[in-house]
C-alpha cells in the first residue's frame, strides 16, 4: 500500500463534492481511482463503464505517463505519486524530445523577386532582430499558409497574432454571427460587429492590422464531404473548435493529408494544447479514441469559461504554428500541455503513439473520412435538436396550460448560477447532472416540463425521467431563451 494522490479534473469535481484530489492509500492505480469511485459514486459513471472498465475518453496518468504503456490498471504506485485522470474536453520530457526532433516543413521555394520591402523591414524589424526568424524567417512566414478551423475564443487570439507575424495566408472557417456574449473572449471582434459573420468582420480586422495578410474565408461548416478539400491548400491546421465531431473531424483529415494540428481546448479554467503530427508522433485518436457521450460533455455555452483562458491557449497555439514554420525550437509534439488558470499552473503529460489507433498505426483500419456526427453521438449540424421524438411543449402552449387550472411542475435542470440570472417562476432547479440521484423531489409531481437555457441538457433530462418510468415529462422547445424572446422580453437572456 502507498498514500497516492488522485488529481480530479474540473468537470468531474461537481461529482467529487468539489474536491481537486483526493488521498488515498492502495497498492495500485486501479484501486486508486476505484477508491476514489466508490467514495464518490457519482464519478462512477464518468470514469467506468457499466462492466467496470475504465472508458476510453477517460485516461489516467501516474505522474506524466499514461498509464496504459504502463501496467494499465494493475501499475503500481509509490507514496507520493500522482494519478491524474485526464478527460476529453471541448483542449518535455527528455524521451520525448529523442523520439521527436524539431522538423522543418516542407521548405517552399521562393519567388522570383521577393525580397522583403522597406515597409516590412520596418513592420517586421523586432523578427529581423531574432536570428532565429531573420530576413529567411520572415520569408517563410510570408509564404505561409495555416488554416484556423473555428473563429471564436482560440481562433481570435491565434488569428490576430498570426497576421501581426506575417503569415501570409490565413484561412478562417467559421458559420457563426458574432453575438454579444462572444466579446467577453473573442477579442478579434468589437461592439459594432454584434450580428455580423465572423468571417466578414474577422477578415476586416486582420487585414486592417496587417495589409500584407491575405485572408480566405470558407463559409459554411466543415464536413465529411470537404474537410480534405479545404485543409488540402494549407500547412499547418489551427484546431480552435468547440465540439467534438469537429475535432474528430479535423484530426483525422490532418492525419489523412499529412499534416501538423495545432490543438487547443478550453474548459471553464483550465486548457489543453498540443501538436499532433500522425508523421512524427501521436494524433488526437491516440490521446482519446473515442469522444465521450454528449450528454457527459458540457459546451462552454452551458459550463461557462474565464475569457482571458481561451486567449493563453489560443497564443500557445499561434506560437507552436509560427515555430512549425519556421523550424525552430521543440514543437508540442508528443507532449499534452495542460494549464489551471486559477492556480497558474502548467503540466505537460508523454503523449504516446497508440500502436493500435484507428487511424494512424500501421494497422489502420480507417482509411478515410467517416460520419463524425453519429461516431459522437450528436444530431448533425442543422438536424433535428437532441429531443428528437421526445414529447415536447411550444412556450405558446406552455403560457396557456400555466394559466389554466391544471398548471404543470416546471423542473429547471441548469447549473444554480443560470438561475440567479433568470429563471421561470415556481420552477424547481435539479441541475442535470444530479437529477438521477434527487428523483424524490420530483415524487409529488403529476405533469412536469423540463427546460433549461436553449433546450439541449433539458432534452437529456426528459429522456432521462422518461427511461426512468415518469409518464408526463414534456421538454421545453427553446429553452428560457425561447420563452423570453416570444413571451416574456423582459426576461434577460444569456
Ligand atoms: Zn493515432
Amino acid at each position: 500500500m502507498a498514500k497516492a494522490t488522485v488529481k480530479i479534473p474540473t468537470p468531474l469535481r461537481p461529482f467529487a463534492d468539489g474536491h481537486a484530489e483526493v488521498a488515498a492509500d492502495e497498492a495500485d492505480v486501479g484501486s486508486l481511482v476505484r477508491r476514489v469511485a466508490d467514495t464518490y459514486p457519482g464519478l462512477k459513471r464518468h470514469l467506468f463503464t457499466t462492466d467496470g472498465t475504465l472508458r476510453n475518453f477517460v485516461t489516467v496518468y501516474l505522474n506524466d505517463e499514461d498509464v496504459r504503456y504502463l501496467q494499465r490498471d494493475a501499475t503500481p504506485v509509490k507514496d507520493g505519486d500522482v494519478v491524474s485522470i485526464v478527460p476529453a474536453i471541448a483542449g518535455g520530457a527528455p524521451p520525448a524530445r529523442a523520439q521527436t526532433p524539431p522538423t522543418m516543413l516542407p521548405v517552399v521555394p521562393n519567388a522570383p523577386s521577393d525580397a522583403l520591402d522597406r515597409d516590412e523591414l520596418r513592420r517586421y524589424s523586432r523578427h529581423l532582430l531574432l536570428p532565429e526568424v531573420g530576413v529567411a524567417g520572415q520569408k517563410r512566414l510570408r509564404r505561409a499558409k495555416v488554416l484556423l478551423v473555428g473563429a471564436g475564443g482560440l481562433g481570435a487570439p491565434a488569428a490576430l497574432y498570426l497576421a501581426a507575424a506575417g503569415v501570409g495566408e490565413i484561412g478562417l472557417v467559421d458559420v457563426d454571427e458574432i453575438e454579444l456574449s462572444n466579446l467577453q473572449r473573442q477579442v478579434l471582434y468589437s461592439s459594432a460587429d454584434v450580428g455580423r459573420p465572423k468571417l466578414e468582420a474577422a477578415r476586416d480586422r486582420l487585414e486592417a492590422l496587417n495589409p500584407g495578410v491575405r485572408v480566405v474565408t470558407h463559409p459554411g461548416r466543415l464536413t465529411s464531404e470537404n474537410a480534405l478539400d479545404v485543409l488540402r491548400p494549407y500547412e499547418v491546421v489551427v484546431d480552435g473548435t468547440d465540439n467534438f465531431p469537429t475535432r474528430y473531424l479535423v484530426n483525422d483529415a490532418c492525419v489523412l493529408l499529412g499534416k501538423p494540428n495545432v490543438y487547443g481546448s478550453i474548459y471553464r479554467f483550465e486548457g489543453q494544447a498540443s501538436v499532433f503530427d500522425a508523421r512524427r508522433g501521436p494524433c488526437y485518436r491516440c490521446l482519446y479514441p473515442e469522444p465521450p457521450p454528449p450528454d457527459l460533455v458540457p459546451s462552454c455555452a452551458e459550463a461557462g469559461v474565464l475569457g482571458v483562458l481561451p486567449g493563453m491557449i489560443g497564443m500557445i497555439q499561434a506560437t507552436e504554428t509560427v515555430k512549425l514554420l519556421l523550424g525552430t525550437g521543440e514543437p508540442l509534439y508528443g507532449r499534452l500541455l495542460l494549464y489551471d488558470a486559477l492556480a497558474m499552473r502548467f503540466r505537460e503529460l508523454t503523449l504516446r503513439k497508440n500502436p493500435a489507433c484507428v487511424l494512424c498505426s500501421p494497422t489502420a483500419t480507417q482509411h478515410g473520412l467517416i460520419d463524425y456526427p453519429a461516431f459522437c453521438g450528436v444530431p448533425a449540424a442543422g438536424a433535428a435538436p437532441a429531443g428528437d421524438g421526445l414529447p415536447e411543449i411550444s412556450p405558446e402552449e406552455l403560457k396557456a396550460e400555466l394559466g389554466g387550472d391544471d398548471p404543470p411542475t416546471l423542473l429547471d435542470v441548469r447549473e444554480p448560477n443560470e438561475w440567479d440570472i433568470v429563471h421561470l417562476p415556481d420552477a424547481h432547479l435539479i441541475p442535470r447532472g444530479e437529477l438521477a440521484d434527487r428523483l424524490n423531489e420530483l415524487t409529488g409531481a403529476r405533469r412536469l416540463v423540463v427546460y433549461c437555457r436553449t433546450g439541449g441538457r433539458s432534452s437529456q433530462a426528459t429522456r432521462l425521467l422518461l427511461d426512468l418510468g415518469f409518464s408526463n415529462v414534456r421538454n421545453l422547445t427553446g429553452g428560457i431563451t425561447a420563452w423570453a424572446q416570444r413571451i416574456d422580453p423582459s426576461l434577460p437572456t444569456y
